[in-house]
């Protein structure tokens, strides 16, 4: 019986599959990466308009893993996140490479948790969930609508929010859903509008400063910003990371606001693009241009200075500005922090506000210290396989 548990195991390792995890390199583009790993650049060429740009929105220093089989030599998986919720997945099919686009696979936990204040906001909140993503996320949302140094011990907070979970570990950015601030008997109130993500108070006035100018006068929003979506004609799973301003060849683009421009050039699906790093930690990125303006790499730009002109280069189906806007090198929705829309919400925008506050408020006041739920005590309902299969997903849907 030993004998035969030796041979299983020597058979195993003659012919285990390995994994190797690797790091995006910066600059580096889709096409470059499958001739780097031996793969047909067929693939690219495949894709449509939405996964082209996609594949250029690999940000550097993501972490990729590929799964060697038949003694490590042949790849037979590649994984590619490309925000929290989508990735690439590269894979063999009867021989030959195919692409697709697949969830990253994780669960969503929502909870109402009540933390009294001690110390502040940051400390407490992680010591009441060991959720550092949580206590940051909660700074950076509110430390300039709050002033935290006035937050005393018998104050507290009240969060309605989610948080994803993958591996048993907490994942990516929480959502904020609602927040309380009591300070010295004083309460604050912020609620997230799901249409636009912004905070606004109870009377849907937005807590929201923008910074961000819309670059350009366009005729329509052609496509708006989406992580994840179930495209149910193509059976596929899509992202837009950034909108898209329809305008005719050859309309004006301005730098939304001021910044150094950080690239100029080719960008695989995004065609010609400008990049500009903006104070702290944004950068916006502006694509398909037909040609650029007289600026270069390097320059410090104003809000409002002039950097290219519409076009449709790249995969384009026609002259528009991708517009796309990234918070510490991850996408975000530009609509958050642009000047689209007014300060404040009103007729049926106002009145699905008001509606969803009454439903926040309750979640808010049910809250207790009692029912925070630390992850160490957690018991994960699911697991995470390397790959799931296009057909299981899709059966799924
Ligand atoms: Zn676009």
């Amino acid at each position: 019986m030993r004998f035969l548990i030796i041979i299983c195991f020597c058979i195993n390792l003659i012919y285990a599959c390995m994994l190797k995890e690797e790091s995006w390199n910066d600059g580096e583009s889709f096409l470059l990466f499958l001739q780097r790993h031996n793969i047909t650049t067929q693939l690219y060429f495949g894709l449509d308009k939405t996964e082209r740009e996609l594949c250029s929105d690999i940000q550097a220093g993501t972490t990729i893993q590929v799964l060697y089989g038949d003694n490590s030599k042949k790849i037979k998986q590649i994984l590619i996140p490309v925000n929290e919720d989508l990735q690439i997945h590269i894979y063999k099919n009867n021989g030959r490479f195919a692409v697709e686009v697949i969830p990253i696979e994780s669960i969503t936990r929502k909870q109402s948790i009540k933390i009294n204040i001690i110390t502040s906001p940051y400390k407490d909140i992680l010591s009441a969930t060991n959720n550092r993503f949580l206590a940051y996320e909660f700074a950076r949302a509110f430390k300039k609508k709050l002033n935290f140094k006035q937050l005393k011990k018998g104050d507290y907070i009240v969060l309605d929010f989610s948080q994803k979970i993958k591996l048993g570990s907490y994942f990516g950015t929480p959502d904020i859903y609602a927040a309380l601030v009591s300070e010295g008997g004083k309460k604050y109130y912020f609620f997230q509008y799901d249409k636009d993500s912004r905070y606004y108070d109870q009377r849907g006035r937005s807590l929201t400063r923008f910074f961000l100018k819309v670059p350009l006068r366009y005729t329509r929003i052609s496509d708006r910003f989406t992580n994840k979506r179930w495209h149910p004609i193509l059976k596929e799973y899509r992202a837009h990371l950034g909108i898209d301003f329809a305008a005719p060849r050859g309309r004006k683009i301005h730098a939304a606001a001021d910044g150094v421009i950080i690239f100029k050039g080719r960008r695989g699906g995004y065609g010609n693009a400008i990049i500009i790093k903006h104070k702290d930690g944004y950068k916006s990125l502006y694509g398909h241009m037909e040609k650029f303006a007289h600026v270069r790499v390097g320059e410090w730009v104003r809000q409002g200075t002039l950097i290219g002109y519409v076009g449709s280069t790249g995969l384009s189906t026609g002259p528009h500005l991708h517009f796309g806007l990234y918070k510490y090198s991850r996408a975000i929705n530009p609509a958050k922090v642009l000047r689209i829309t007014k300060n404040h919400l009103e007729g049926r925008n106002l009145r699905k506000f008001l509606a969803s506050v009454v439903l926040y408020k309750e979640n808010l006041t049910k809250a207790s210290k009692d029912k925070v739920l630390k992850l160490k005590n957690m018991k994960l309902s699911s697991k995470i396989k390397l790959a799931p299969l296009k057909r299981s997903l899709n059966d799924k849907q």
